[in-house]
């Protein structure tokens, strides 16, 4: 990875993207071409972005890759991602529609969350949540997942601190 990052919370992504003909098909592209966009799965039910809507385009824009915000998946299904097999099952996902070059270069977001039916209510501390973030972790690691886990919520430090450490034990 020697590109820089940047990430943007909120980009209309749709109202970006170009549509270009060329005559031996149909091309998408975004308007700058060094940067990887990265777009994150959202965390309301109402918000686009599940994990099928961001796969799909990142497998017909080239400059887009993925953000898995795990706690928004999990808030945005009132709490499905209860135990490993959940976690693994979006990463085996992600490698079946990607290829292995997207796990290879993930970006993650992880953290406590408040949710209800209709999700994303706000961030919390890792412990106080009922997000499941050793297994998750565990699935990571198992997979041989590479790139950047961001830790968010309102214990930033601390946090971040807990998934490396528990990482590290695994
Ligand atoms: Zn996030």
């Amino acid at each position: 990875m020697n590109k820089l990052l940047f990430g943007v919370s909120g980009l209309p992504i749709g109202s970006q993207i170009k549509r270009i003909n060329y005559a031996s098909g149909i091309e998408f592209k975004l308007p700058y071409s060094d940067v990887d966009y990265r777009l994150e799965t959202t965390g309301k039910g109402t918000q686009f972005g599940t994990l099928e809507e961001l796969v799909s385009l990142c497998s017909e824009v080239s400059s887009c890759k993925l953000c898995i915000d795990f706690s928004h998946i999990h808030a945005r299904n009132n709490g499905n991602l209860k135990g490993y097999d959940d976690f693994a099952g979006i990463l085996q996902y992600v490698q079946n529609k990607l290829g292995r070059s997207a796990l290879d270069d993930l970006h993650i977001h992880m953290g406590g969350i408040k949710y209800n039916e209709k999700g994303e209510r706000n961030h919390l501390p890792l412990l106080e949540s009922d997000f499941n973030y050793t297994a998750c972790l565990k699935a990571l690691k198992d997979f041989d997942v590479k790139g950047c886990v961001i830790s968010e919520g309102p214990l930033l430090e601390k946090d971040a601190l807990l998934l490396k450490n528990t990482f590290m034990k695994l």
